[in-house]
């Protein structure tokens, strides 16, 4: 079974897309925790970042970060999250990071 993710990025649901690239597509949070909330998914299934494979360039992820943090003019800052397993929240289990921002945001997270 393709993920929901997979799914969005095959644009079997829809959703806001707002940057894709040949290795990652982003789109917007449908419950956003900020005025920016994106989330940037590698196209490959992979589980969440305890399975990322140790080969690899993974550089795409944080490069796709900072271009959709330009283009969507966070130019005071942002934050970027992967949550993994239980404990740190992860509800999808298709890696992605979230890319928060658009207000001060506090720390530590809960
Ligand atoms: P996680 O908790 O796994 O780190 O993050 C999963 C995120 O996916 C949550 O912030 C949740 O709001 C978001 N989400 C769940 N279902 C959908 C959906 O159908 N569309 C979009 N755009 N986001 C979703």
């Amino acid at each position: 079974m393709p993920t929901l993710f997979t799914r969005i990025i095959d644009r079997e649901i829809p959703a806001d897309i707002v940057y894709e690239d040949e290795h990652v597509v982003a789109f917007r949070d449908i419950q956003p925790q900020a005025p920016v909330h994106v989330l940037i998914v590698p196209r490959t299934e992979i589980a969440g970042l305890a399975s990322l494979p140790e080969e690899g360039d993974h550089r795409h992820l944080l490069n796709a970060a900072k271009v959709i943090a330009e283009q969507l003019g966070l130019t005071n800052g942002y934050r970027l999250v992967i949550n993994q397993g239980a404990d740190g929240g992860q509800t999808i289990d298709h890696l992605h990071a979230h890319l928060l921002g658009g207000r001060a945001l506090e720390w530590p997270p809960g």
